[in-house]
């Protein structure tokens, strides 16, 4: 009754140094390395000759400089082109290095030319539409599900654009001569349905693919590889990594970074620095969470699989920290049988979450829209931290004890507990 895919765990943990890098504009030391070496040393490399080892936090919102001369014709060039400033920092909307470093570790473990970002992830999923709302493309294609606020920044048309839903073999189909921009979820939240990047990135032509790789994090999956030209995540998830920090970043080439950096300088959504400085530390450990997180998450899966409570469960080939799973009986009762597990949406930190997507993370879909996407009422969505596994299956097992069907309880009695 369930639908558990072949696990793969492990077969990430193959990284291919050779993909990591597409840019190499962030260094000298542009030898190949792997991800988990990026992950620690990329955006530091100065830091040495600097006579620093930890990154320098720069809470300035501005810049002195008796040289205004200079400073309008920055200003000018960043206004005609979009490019990273040149020299000294001139105001904290224009750029901030503390976040430059961010930006410059993510594009690296991307395999992206640049990154630019955000406030937060629906912050940068904003200047992307907006960016493609000025050209006059207007019309996205999309595939759902998508996060709930994304589907509904897309369904509302808050910012002008029109929305065409369909499935990945529609897209091409679904292409307009104003479609500025499709976008995909893979692994989708919250089914954790996965889409193949690179067909779909086929299918688009010459319009950018947008992925939104929140979930599988650049650890399992990098969709520039497979063809997407914009990577967008909600780095208060994975990349921050501790429940503690709002963010979101686009890993795109430097063109479109361009049109990025000015629609962020104009609507004003910046990362704060405090933000990127604990962005960047998260960053370090992330390849060593999402492995850890991820072998707890398959077992949990399947045990889940296993159990007689459990109707279904979603986890993805590629693997990752998150499980979604459907119970035969009250979803609301388990949220509030845990104990260990914190309910509460979100999802990506150290410590593990659950929550009901048709009440929260997806309420702002209509109902139709998101059970028509594969959302059932009965679906939960367990983010899985670091915590031992024994630990959060028993607390999983004590939530879902009040569920337990008839068939669990005979067995039980059979087995004479
Ligand atoms: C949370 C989330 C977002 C939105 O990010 P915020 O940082 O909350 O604005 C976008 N996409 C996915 C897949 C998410 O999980």
């Amino acid at each position: 009754m369930f639908s558990l895919p072949l696990m793969s765990s492990g077969t990430h943990d193959a990284y291919d140094a050779q993909d990591a890098f597409r840019g190499d504009h962030v260094g000298d030391h542009s030898a190949l390395r792997a991800l988990a070496t990026e992950a620690v040393h990329a955006g530091r490399e100065d830091l040495p000759a600097l006579g620093l080892h930890a990154p320098p936090l720069d809470l300035s919102t501005t810049y002195p400089s008796h040289d205004s001369r200079g400073e309008a014709a920055r200003i000018d060039a960043f206004a005609a082109d979009g490019a990273e400033l040149m020299g000294p920092p001139v105001y904290g909307r224009l750029g901030n290095p503390t976040v430059a470093r961010f930006e410059t570790a993510l594009a690296r473990l991307e395999g992206t030319e640049s990154a630019v970002a955000f406030a937060s992830g629906m912050a940068a999923l904003s200047a992307v539409l907006l960016m493609r709302n000025a050209l006059g493309l207007r019309h996205v294609v999309a595939v759902r599900p998508l996060y709930g606020c994304s589907d509904h920044l897309l369904t509302a048309g808050l910012l002008g654009s029109e929305v065409t839903w369909t499935d990945p073999a529609g897209i091409s189909e679904a292409l307009r001569p104003d479609t500025g921009l499709v976008m995909v979820e893979s692994p989708a939240n919250p089914t954790l349905a996965e889409i193949d990047l690179r067909a779909v990135a086929h299918a688009c032509g010459s319009v950018p693919l947008l992925a939104d790789n929140t979930f599988a994090t650049p650890v399992l999956q990098r969709p520039a590889e497979q063809g997407a030209r914009l990577v967008l995540h909600s780095a208060t998830k994975y990349l921050g990594g501790h429940g503690d920090v709002m963010g979101g970043v686009v890993a795109c080439d430097e063109e479109l970074a361009r049109r990025l950096r000015q629609v962020r300088f104009a609507t004003g959504g910046v990362l704060h620095p405090l933000a990127g400085y604990l962005l960047l530390r998260g960053l370090s450990t992330l390849p060593v969470r999402v492995r850890a997180a991820s072998s707890t998450a398959a077992e949990l899966a399947r045990r889940l699989a296993a159990d007689p409570r459990v109707a279904r469960v979603h986890y993805p080939r590629i693997g990752g920290a998150m499980v979604a799973f459907e119970v035969y009986g009250d979803p609301h009762a388990v949220i509030a049988g845990v104990r260990l597990i914190t309910p509460a949406v979100s999802l990506g930190s150290v410590d593990s979450l659950i929550q009901h997507p048709a009440s929260i993370s997806h309420r702002i879909v209509d109902a139709t829209d998101r059970r028509g996407a594969g959302v059932s009422d009965r679906l939960l969505r367990l983010s899985v931290g670091l915590e031992d596994v024994e630990d959060l299956w028993a607390d999983l097992e004590g939530a879902l004890g009040a569920e337990r069907s008839g068939g669990d309880r005979r067995r039980e009695e059979v087995a004479g507990r």
